[in-house]
């Protein structure tokens, strides 16, 4: 029968047992050995979940304490001197390139994080200076590898590719990727003698940066690295596995360079099977075809899934055929068993990592059956598949069709807006604030988890959050900044909090997705057509205002960003769903503006992360309705509201232009973990719209100085007016805890004044 293949694997545990572990460590409830352990417990696990389930290349190495990228960094030897010099065991040096060290041996932030492509999990982005000595610095692939055999497992370890990584890496001297390939091809040449001598089969090489627009230094580099790493393979089979799009501008190299092993992503990869059919595919390689999705939690189409099959078999031979994912399942939750909620007749067209593992070896059984369509597995799949009930709206459907230009146009201008605002609001020249949530805290938590097990009545509930409204609001004024927040203690999450309230949207017990570090997140999903039912967040926000007399602001979830972090049907295009979502949130923005807010934030948390890897379909695909959805949300309101946005880990410059095309009033973005160019593609392109850069990082407990914001500030002033200038943190303080978020903020507040004076 073909052979059946698995990318990668969540690690984060069912239960989410490795998130918890790890923050036991960080806080010294267990040990390092402890920690080790129970990691260990847990690969086994899977390992074994995926022998049971009939897969021939099972995945090692893909589990991580923090992040693959971050795995890479350290066993490339490329650990920033900062770091270095802490003397820390390498554990916790590895902890504190990810989350930044403040204690007994020193000061250093964590690295760069960015998105890893167009997803919302995130990776640590490498900093390359010249100094650093590359050499293989760690045993973690060799020793996974061997934990695994050990269990009775012989598995496909799985690296992280040299050239990814030296396309994604930023580079802090004057070298660049040409200058540093040598020596990490020397490595990635130990790397593969090693395995070859301790008898490993096949290794899987992640390049997903050749899925991305590349030019010919890019293949020129490519080369460089793959030439001699092919030559000097040994006995090992090396699998170059490519996901998330097509390998459109490389293809035809790739295909005359000798891989054992060539992964391709049948499902994002518009241009896959078209490459095959137009190019070849060599006689003598595995195409490891990724046919399951690794991203949607769906069911498999069969009947979609086949027909690709039946055209790629025209050029290769069925024998060398890998029925594979698209790409890693880290991206989905574990398992369907947790979820005993759901309604029977929606489960049965969905698949978490598990049920995707059947669905691979199911494929691969009808790719051995020339009768397939007879198959009483294919049958059963498309009887689901059609059977799925299209849950259409006409009223929502009748409102989308009749909207014209008017609806995504906010007048007066700008311009004019904002003299208007400024009046009205008459705020201190750099205003501060904050992105919108305040510290959860076991109490907030444990009272959210009281009311949700119905141990508490609302009435109480509803009393102890507006308790912790009250509180939070009387700690801003105390802080001293000038636009005040209700703090979000009722929210579990930006958008499931939203999808709760809103109809269509369908929620699950355990389908956690790792999102960063020990960072998980629920997407709901969406299951049919979007509408608000009922006001969501208007008693809250009106009972902050009543507390003090500063602005306080409304704080909405965007569409664009509901729709991202979701996992979105497949029967309805994106730009349909956004505009549906944009409705429901225009009726809540108008329904605050009524309540008297005047300063709502919508936040796009996630604008930035669908952009198209590829720039061709950046406008077409993406930006040419998620720009109009935004619009829509706040056209309707008066002058003098002021409409926020805020965005995460923007590295938006690309499309600062676009982005000022939202017609915010003011934009807050995450800005102190990136260096500041951001700034600098704002000033060059008229950027109208007020702008926040984050002055300090929210994602890493350290306590920023005064002098260091001071010093930030200054530097953003260079650049941006001062009468467009905000001064926040990067983004919400949730993840924070209280002991350091009141001295971060004040700090924050000191150095606004300093600058102001
Ligand atoms: N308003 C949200 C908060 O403060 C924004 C979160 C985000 O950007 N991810 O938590
Ligand atoms: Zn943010």
């Amino acid at each position: 029968m073909p052979k059946t293949s698995v990318t990668g694997y969540p690690r984060i545990g069912k239960q989410r047992e490795l998130k918890f572990w790890t923050e036991d460590y960080f806080k010294g409830r267990i040990s390092a050995e402890n920690l080790q352990e129970n990691a260990a417990s847990l690969r086994h696990g899977q390992w074994l979940t995926q022998q049971k389930a009939g897969i021939d290349f099972i995945p090692s190495n893909d589990f991580s304490f923090y992040d693959g990228m971050l795995d890479t960094v350290f066993m490339l030897n490329a650990v920033p001197r900062e770091y270095g010099r802490l003397g820390l065991s390498p554990l916790d040096t590895y902890f504190a390139m990810a989350r930044g060290y403040q204690g007994g041996k020193g000061d250093a932030k964590a690295m760069p994080m960015k998105k890893w492509f167009n997803t919302n999990y995130h990776y640590i982005v490498p900093q390359l200076d010249d100094a650093m000595e590359i050499k293989l610095n760690d045993a973690k692939p060799f020793d996974e590898y061997e934990e695994a055999l050990n269990a009775g497992v012989k598995t496909k370890p799985v690296i992280m590719g040299p050239f990814t990584f030296l396309k994604l890496a930023e580079y802090r001297g004057k070298k660049n990727a040409a200058d540093f390939a040598p020596a990490v091809t020397a490595v990635y040449t130990e790397i593969l003698s090693r395995f070859s001598d301790i008898g490993a089969g096949w290794v899987q090489i992640d390049e997903p940066s050749l899925v991305t627009d590349l030019n010919e230094e890019d293949v020129k580099l490519f080369k460089r690295i793959y030439g001699p790493l092919l030559k000097n393979k040994g006995n090992v089979k090396i699998l170059l596995q490519t996901y998330f799009g097509d390998i459109r501008d490389i293809y035809s190299d790739v295909i005359g360079m000798g891989f054992d092993g060539i992964g391709l992503d049948f499902v994002e990869g518009k241009k896959t099977a078209g490459l095959i059919a137009e190019n070849g595919f060599p006689k003598d390689t595995l195409l490891f075809a990724g046919l399951v999705n690794g991203k949607n939690i769906w069911r498999n189409h069969y009947g979609k899934t086949m027909g690709i099959l039946d055209g790629v078999l025209k050029t290769v031979k069925k024998e060398n055929i890998v029925v594979n994912t698209s790409c890693s399942l880290l991206l989905v939750p574990y398992t369907l068993e947790s979820e005993t909620e759901i309604d029977g007749k929606i489960k049965v067209n969905l698949a978490f990592a598990e049920e995707k593992l059947s669905e691979i070896k199911e494929i691969s059984e009808l790719l051995d059956d020339a009768y397939y369509k007879e198959n009483p597995k294919y049958t059963y799949n498309l009887s689901l598949i059609n059977s799925k009930k299209e849950y259409r709206d006409k009223e929502i459907q009748k409102k989308i069709d009749a909207l014209t230009e008017k609806d995504f146009t906010r007048l007066p201008e700008f311009a004019e807006r904002e003299k208007i605002q400024k009046k009205i609001l008459g705020l201190p020249a750099l205003p501060t604030t904050t992105i919108g949530s305040f510290p959860q805290t076991k109490e907030v938590k444990s009272l959210r988890a009281k009311f949700r097990k119905k141990e508490i009545t609302k009435e109480e509930y509803d009393s102890q959050i507006k308790g912790k409204i009250s509180e939070c609001i009387k700690l801003q004024e105390k802080i001293g900044l000038d636009v005040l927040v209700h703090g979000e203690f009722e929210r579990n999450d930006m958008v499931e909090y939203f999808g709760e309230n809103l109809s269509g949207f369908l929620f699950t017990k355990k389908a956690w997705v790792q999102s960063y570090g020990t960072r998980c997140v629920k997407p709901p999903i969406i299951w049919s057509d979007v509408k608000r039912t009922k006001p969501i967040t208007v008693e809250t926000s009106k009972f902050a205002q009543s507390l003090t007399k500063k602005p306080v602001k409304g704080m909405l979830t965007g569409p664009v960003t509901i729709l991202n972090w979701s996992f979105p049907r497949e029967d309805v295009s994106r730009k349909e769903m956004a505009f549906q979502i944009a409705l429901a949130i225009k009726a809540e923005v108008q329904d605050l503006e009524a309540a008297g807010l005047k300063i709502i934030q919508i936040d796009e948390a996630a604008l930035r992360e669908k952009l198209p890897l590829r720039r061709a379909d950046w406008h077409t695909d993406y930006l040419d309705w998620a720009i109009p959805a935004f619009r829509l949300v706040h056209s309707s309101v008066k002058p003098e509201t002021q409409i926020h946005t805020h965005m995460c880990y923007s590295e938006f410059g690309d499309i600062v232009e676009d982005i000022d095309a939202m017609d915010a009033d003011v934009i807050s973005f995450e800005a102190s973990r990136s260096n500041l160019e951001i700034i600098g593609d704002l000033d060059r392109v008229h950027f109208k719209t007020e702008v926040g850069p984050g002055v300090y990082d929210i994602h890493s407990p350290r306590i920023p100085g005064e002098t260091e914001i001071t010093d930030k500030i200054k530097a953003m002033l260079e650049k941006i007016p001062k009468e467009k200038l905000w001064i926040n943190p990067d983004c919400g303080l949730k993840t924070r805890g209280e002991a350091e978020t009141t001295p971060s903020l004040c700090n924050m507040v000191a150095a606004a004044k300093a600058c102001r004076s």
